[in-house]
């Protein structure tokens, strides 16, 4: 049993202001395996009020102190990675080689950050003007329970890189894997107050970050619907916001695909991250034609999936975060078949054997139509929803029908082709016969799934204030 009581504010571990205790829980067993003192509005204002400090001085570091301060962080977490990644699979439930590579995924984060940084120039010639890229001032950082450490990371190191200080305030429900992370981001030995981590519940820690006019800029990743509370409060004092938010990603399988690949790959896409994952490829669109030999491949793959608890050799699903989250999929789930489509693999309950944890079926619906709420709403959990269509202008127009645009995936032999109907698709992200991400090209959503991008040289642009000089202008 881990007690957690301290939150990290300018460079120490400091005792918890706020007095209100959270469970942490291994969603395996559904042991409580932690507690947590959650922070209070008084802990997020000293926090902030260190990062306003640390501003000064940290506005003002080189580009190559920063990249300096990425590698360290990068070394720190890769110091203790085997333990980072203990902590994932016993309090988030990933399968071993998931917690790997997210784990590594959120180290590199630093490193591709100063990768990034060496081509990006902070001063810019335009016309006849000056322009200064100022870091944009504290940034706040709250962030899901799916992938805690690469968003972080991630975050972090887009304010690192263009001389920003934050305040982050994780997942209450990630409070194991942030205090192992933390330890480690303070061996980095950055200058006192540059982060601050201050776990508690979004409406009291996160309320504070939204309303406080220290903060100049939220980085948010999360649901939509607390994407919206957020921007709504966060206007009032003019902050710019990034919001990553929410996903229903089409996958598209052209009719000249190759099967053998783009059926493993579709169930890879729909399944990722147990299906907790925004960019989970959920709604699988394939070409009537062949729709019958899809079915069956898709069959005969995802009989392979092996659920199970995170050390179980060749586990790909885990549990569900929480019962919570057990009982949304399981709601889907009945959904779908109440709304009129027929259940290909997977269905109601627990797997056998697996009572104890949150563990659900990978479940495949076949004769899904667009409109089904299984077809526009996100599940977050190992759903896939299987619909016909008959031409690719009908495949990009079904792709398009959603309120979301953060991921899509298209499969197909004729390269020009299927990069043609990857042109049309509405979202941040169109992967082309391929499963994975790349920590410099821009990622984030189109429509409601957010503002703005994150990584690289596009997440930069959202840390920084443009200042033109204009006149008399020394060059
Ligand atoms: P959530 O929106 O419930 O919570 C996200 C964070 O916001 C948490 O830290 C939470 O404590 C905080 N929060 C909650 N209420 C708040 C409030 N009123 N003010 C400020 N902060 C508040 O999301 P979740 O359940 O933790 O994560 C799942 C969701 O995240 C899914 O919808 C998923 O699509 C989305 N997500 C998006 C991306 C992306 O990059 N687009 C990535 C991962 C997850």
């Amino acid at each position: 049993m881990k007690l957690i009581t301290n939150h990290y504010i300018n460079g120490k571990f400091v005792p918890s202001h706020g007095t209100a205790q959270y469970d942490l829980i291994n969603p395996s067993t559904n042991a409580v395996i932690g507690r947590l003192t959650l922070a209070d509005e008084k802990d997020t204002q000293d926090a902030i009020a260190a990062a306003k400090a640390a501003l000064k001085s940290f506005s003002k570091t080189t580009k190559q102190q920063r990249s300096d301060y990425l590698q360290k962080l990068h070394d720190a977490v890769m110091e203790r990675a085997d333990e980072l990644i203990d902590a994932v699979m016993e309090e988030y439930g990933a399968p071993r080689a998931r917690a790997k590579g997210s784990t590594l995924d959120a180290a590199n984060n630093f490193l591709a950050a100063k990768e990034a940084l060496q081509g990006f120039e902070f001063v810019r010639s335009v016309g006849k003007s000056r322009v200064l890229l100022e870091p944009v001032g504290v940034v706040g950082i709250i962030t899901p329970w799916n992938s805690t450490y690469g968003f972080v990371c991630n975050k972090l190191a887009m304010a690192i890189a263009t001389g920003c200080t934050s305040v982050i305030k994780p997942s209450e429900m990630s409070g194991i894997q942030v205090q192992l992370l933390t330890e480690c981001l303070d061996k980095a030995g950055l200058p006192p107050g540059v982060f601050n981590i201050v776990t508690g519940l979004g409406d009291v820690v996160g309320a504070e970050i939204t309303r406080n006019p220290h903060i100049s800029k939220i980085s948010f990743t999360g649901s939509t619907v607390v994407g919206k509370i957020i921007a709504r409060g966060a206007v009032d004092t003019m902050k710019r916001v990034t919001l990553e938010l929410g996903g229903k990603s089409p996958n598209i399988i052209l009719d000249d695909a190759d099967l053998s690949r783009a059926v493993p790959l579709a169930v890879a896409a729909g399944f990722a991250n147990s299906g907790q994952a925004c960019i989970a490829g959920t709604r699988l669109l394939v070409p009537e034609s062949r729709a019958e030999e899809i079915k069956a491949l898709v069959k005969e793959t995802v009989a392979q999936v092996k659920v199970g608890p995170p050390h179980m050799e060749g586990t790909s699903v885990g549990p569900m975060v929480s019962k919570k989250q057990y009982e949304r999929v399981q709601h889907y789930i009945q959904l779908g078949i109440d709304g009129g489509a027929e259940v290909l693999i997977g269905g109601p309950g627990h797997p056998e054997g697996l009572e104890g944890g949150n563990f659900v079926k990978p479940t495949v619906f076949v004769n899904v139509t667009n409109d089904m709420t299984i077809a526009q709403e996100e599940i977050f959990g190992p759903v896939i929803s299987m619909i016909t269509y008959k031409t690719d202008e009908e495949a990009i127009s079904i792709a398009n029908d959603t309120i979301y645009g953060l991921h899509a995936f298209v499969s197909g032999t004729d390269l020009v082709r299927a990069n043609r109907v990857a042109s049309q698709i509405e979202a941040g992200r169109v992967l082309i016969n391929f499963l994975g991400h790349d920590a410099l090209a821009p990622f984030g959503g189109f429509k409601q799934s957010g503002i703005g991008r994150e990584y690289g040289v596009f997440g930069f642009e959202a840390y920084v204030e443009p200042k033109a000089l204009l006149g008399d202008v020394l060059g």
